[in-house]
């Protein structure tokens, strides 16, 4: 129906909009290109334990490496992914790109835990598990655990009880599973509670003022003995400096991820990176 005045107004054929949708669709072949050319790439970022300073993981980042417009990183490109046809191939790249990467690590004698994130409809997928296993199965050196799957909290609240059984499955494969962006999600404690993931990642937003505002500091408490309460690990992200990395640990949050450790970085300085913040011994000053 046409409204006839005001901003809002629109017609039965919208020349901006389907410009828009022009656009989308330019990219969305460009990404399919992208994947076949090698633009992607993914950049990983260290998460370590600040009572011994061991990195026990890294998390893989998409970034493509565009031809004219230089490193794009998600927010520039992921939500025109979204719900495309550009949604699973990528999803599926990314886990068998960690996978490898993993693998190369292990040989080279760094046995890292690679966290991947994974889109709700790449989840919800019907290929979603058995391509997992498949990925797994092409690098039998690595051991499923060594893969963690980050889904955002949000993603599940549609559909329960397929979320359930999936993830349930992932964990009978042997992978971890957490929930990302933990915080924003709305989810019951009932649903969490029912819900198969190892660890609650504490979202950012919460992580950065936490030091100032008193109820960002509220909250991130509060997941904390959530997350103990559950017998779930946590992980706060965003952590900025060595401040807020001391006020996490004596929260009871030990395990810690964001700039004041690293920034995401390619694979290759991994771990010239490792041996570097073994050497340097910081998380001591903490
Ligand atoms: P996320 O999974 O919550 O990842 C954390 C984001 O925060 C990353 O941004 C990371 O670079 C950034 N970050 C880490 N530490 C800090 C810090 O101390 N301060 C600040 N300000 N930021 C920090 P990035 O790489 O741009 O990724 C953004 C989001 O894009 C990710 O949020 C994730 O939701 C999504 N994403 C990234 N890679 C993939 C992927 O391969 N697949 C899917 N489905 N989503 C992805
Ligand atoms: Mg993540
Ligand atoms: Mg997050
Ligand atoms: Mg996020």
């Amino acid at each position: 129906r046409a409204k006839e005045s005001g901003k809002n107004r629109y017609h039965l054929f919208d020349p901006d909009s389907d410009q828009k949708a022009q656009r989308q669709r330019e990219i969305i072949s460009r990404l399919h290109n992208a994947l076949q050319n090698d633009e992607l790439t993914l950049y990983f970022q260290p998460k370590v334990d600040l009572r011994n300073g061991a990195v026990v993981g890294v998390e893989a980042l998409i970034r493509w490496q565009h031809p004219e417009r230089g490193l794009l990183s998600p927010a520039a490109f992921l939500p025109q992914v979204e719900g495309s046809t550009a949604e699973y191939p990528i999803g599926k790249w990314v886990i068998s790109t960690a996978i490898r990467k993993a693998s190369q690590w292990l040989i080279e004698g760094f046995p890292l835990k690679v966290s991947v994130n994974i889109s709700a409809n790449q989840l919800m997928h019907p290929e979603f598990l058995n391509d997992l296993r498949l990925a797994l199965a092409e690098h039998p050196e690595v051991p499923a655990s060594h893969l963690e799957l980050e889904v955002l909290e949000s993603v599940s609240i549609s559909d329960v009880t397929r979320t359930v059984e999936i993830l349930a499955e992932c964990h009978r494969i042997g992978v971890m599973v957490s929930l990302d962006d933990f915080g924003t999600g709305y989810s019951s404690l009932t649903y969490l509670r029912k819900l198969p993931v190892d660890t609650l990642k504490i979202d950012q937003s919460f992580v950065r003022d936490m030091l100032t505002d008193p109820e960002d500091h509220g909250i991130v408490n509060a997941v904390i003995n959530l997350a103990k309460s559950f017998n779930r690990q946590v992980i706060a992200e965003g952590v900025e400096t060595l401040a807020h990395g001391n006020e996490l640990l004596r929260m009871g949050c030990h395990l810690v991820q964001g700039y004041g450790i690293a920034k995401p970085m390619p694979g290759e300085e991994i771990q010239t990176w490792i041996k570097y913040w073994l050497a340097q011994r910081n998380w001591e000053c903490i």
